[in-house]
């Protein structure tokens, strides 16, 4: 009798492991276009789960001494929260991304759901702001079926992944996420964290810390550190 399961279960088991790859890694495409990266000779510094009073303005201080531009994905009800900070983040030049209302993970989220997620933080941000993103960054970097046309349907025009990560998610020594950081260059998107998805008030020194040490080294490399270009910039659709 086993011998009968054996194959079925052997496809589903590859079936469902082609879903979580391609639901889950940054590099898939199978659930619709994302960009993993930006022009050559440019960084993409993106900076998700704020906006965050604890590390928020430090680090705009910081971006704007190394003349550095990035992009911010906030999350909705912090934006509610904290309108003021998301103005400054704009003001400052730099661009504003949508990171859902509350940062559920969107994988098994009704079209109804993911609408109402994106379109709450699409407002927020639109009130605090005067502006609307279009660029999303879906929480845990996680997408399903539904998320490209429901996303587009509420004016998102591109899908904002990562090609290097500072795992900087959870309080760490300064020099250790510089280590990991030592890896970008050129037209790389790397994610890193201002704030967290569970409350205001994170601890990210050592995000801000890490950056400290390698802004002016980037600059001097004639990097260019600037925020996600607009979604028509894109050329030749994604990468
Ligand atoms: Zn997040």
């Amino acid at each position: 009798m086993t011998a009968g399961w054996g194959a079925p279960i052997g496809v589903v088991a590859a079936g469902a492991g082609l879903f979580a790859w391609g639901a889950c890694h940054p590099a898939s495409q199978l659930f619709g276009p994302t960009t993993r990266h930006v022009a050559p000779g440019t960084v993409a510094l993106t900076f998700d789960d704020g906006p965050n009073p604890a590390i928020t303005p430090g680090l705009l201080d910081l971006l704007d001494r190394h003349g550095a531009r990035a992009t911010f994905f906030l999350i909705g009800r912090f934006v509610e929260a904290e309108p003021g900070l998301a103005a400054e983040i704009a003001a400052r030049g730099h661009r504003l991304g949508n990171h859902t209302a509350t940062h559920p993970s969107l994988i098994w989220r009704t079209p109804a759901r993911i609408a109402d997620e994106i379109g709450r933080c699409q407002d927020a941000i639109e009130r605090a702001t005067g502006r609307r993103p279009e660029w999303l960054r879906p929480p845990y970097g996680f997408r399903g079926p539904h998320l490209q046309a429901v996303a587009r349907r509420m004016g998102i025009r591109g899908i904002a992944m990562w090609s290097v990560t500072g795992y900087d998610w959870t309080p760490q020594p300064a020099g250790r996420m510089a280590r990991r950081l030592s890896r970008v260059g050129g037209r790389d998107i790397v994610l890193l964290h201002d704030g967290w998805h569970g409350g205001l008030g994170a601890d990210r020194r050592h995000t801000v810390d890490a950056l400290a040490y390698w802004l002016p080294r980037w600059v001097d490399r004639g990097l260019g550190l600037a925020a996600m270009p607009g979604t028509s910039e894109i050329e030749g659709g994604r990468s």
